[in-house]
């Protein structure tokens, strides 16, 4: 059995989604304690147990301390099955966080797998179902494992009710990623996407996005949704290279100024800008696990986040050590993974 210290580098959910997808793969059991001890709310929300749960269902594990607010969890696998699976937050909880647990598990299976998850789509501090389907699919795409990402509701903090659809498996001929430039720009697009809100409110929000970041009025789109159960917008960023692209996004909220979105969402813009690595912040913490998975690769980033460096060290609990990161004179480092 696995001992992790939920505490230790970032100490937030990843450590858990990432030795709950490891623990499936390998076949090892984990006793995980201090569950996101440090945070706020610390131990198991929503989002977390469903994680467990969505982990447990796919493979038949056996769990202790599944419960709201538990630090310490027993999480023993059995085997993964492929299958079509339904998992509820019951919270605007992130489903990208909860496919991500399990997709590992289900990519390298004979049969495919189709997962449904209900809860939220576009969440702050967690990958908007853009990321996964332009940013995280097509590298996976690279290295032989498929993933097709369907928006079938958009769900946004507090009500949640989104449903996010992701296909799986099995995999293609496994091959390592070199992923060392952008190549050249191909297109690049501005979204606003306002489910139940009045249309002046995208309208506004792509002008003043233009206007911040100097792109033309026809690199803009606004998605009107009105399937939503509540209302919700968020404000995105496209930027599609021949060999990376990148999505940067920033989320409006009641009482939150559209000046202040796009900020938000211009800060993102301009540091992926500022370097010329192909790998941006997030996606470089979530190709770690991937990569490892197949045969490895190398590719240039942004400086590791604590989310990058402490999914390293979570993998080589269950790996042994995969990972090395070396600092680029520039600022950005080179990401080396053995798989
Ligand atoms: P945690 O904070 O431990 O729950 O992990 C959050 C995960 O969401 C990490 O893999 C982050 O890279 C990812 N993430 C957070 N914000 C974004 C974003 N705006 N776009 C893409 N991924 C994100």
């Amino acid at each position: 059995m696995i001992d992790i210290d939920g505490t230790r580098g970032e100490g937030g959910g990843q450590i858990l989604r990432t030795a709950l997808a490891l623990s499936l793969v390998t076949g090892e059991a984990f006793r995980m304690r201090g569950i996101r001890a440090g945070r706020a709310r610390p131990g198991l929300l929503r989002q977390h147990l469903t994680c467990v749960e969505a982990a447990a269902a796919v493979s038949s594990a056996s769990v202790e301390g599944a419960s709201p607010g538990s630090l310490e969890l027993v999480f023993r696998p059995g085997s993964p099955k492929a299958g079509a699976y339904r998992f509820d937050i019951g919270s605007a909880g992130s489903t990208t966080l909860v496919a991500q647990t399990v997709l590992p598990a289900l990519w390298s299976l004979a049969e495919p797998s189709t997962v449904v998850i209900t809860g939220g789509t576009h969440n702050p501090l967690a990958p908007p179902a853009d990321f996964l389907a332009h940013a995280f699919a097509p590298q996976l795409a690279r290295i032989g494992l498929h993933l097709a990402v369907h928006l079938d509701r958009p769900g946004f903090y507090p009500a949640g009710g989104g449903v996010l659809r992701v296909e799986t498996g099995p995999a293609g001929a496994s091959s390592s990623l070199s992923l060392l430039e952008r190549g050249p720009s191909l297109d690049r697009r501005i979204t606003s996407l306002v489910a139940n809100l009045r249309g002046d409110i995208g309208r506004r929000q792509i002008a003043l996005a233009c206007a911040e970041l100097g792109w033309d009025d026809s690199e803009a789109v606004i998605v009107a949704r009105r399937d939503a159960v509540s209302s919700g917008n968020a404000l995105s960023a496209t930027l599609r290279y021949e060999h990376v692209t990148e999505v940067a996004t920033s989320f409006g909220e009641r009482g939150r100024r559209s000046e202040d979105v796009v900020q938000e969402l211009a800060a993102g813009v301009r540091a992926y800008l500022a370097h010329d690595a192909p790998v941006g912040e997030h996606l470089c913490d979530q190709l770690l696990l991937p990569l490892a998975l197949r045969e490895g690769g190398e590719f240039r980033a942004a400086a590791p986040s604590l989310h990058a460096t402490t999914q390293a060290e979570t993998m080589a609990r269950f790996l042994g050590p995969r990972v090395t990161f070396t600092a680029e004179p520039a600022g950005t480092v080179r990401v080396a993974v053995r798989g």
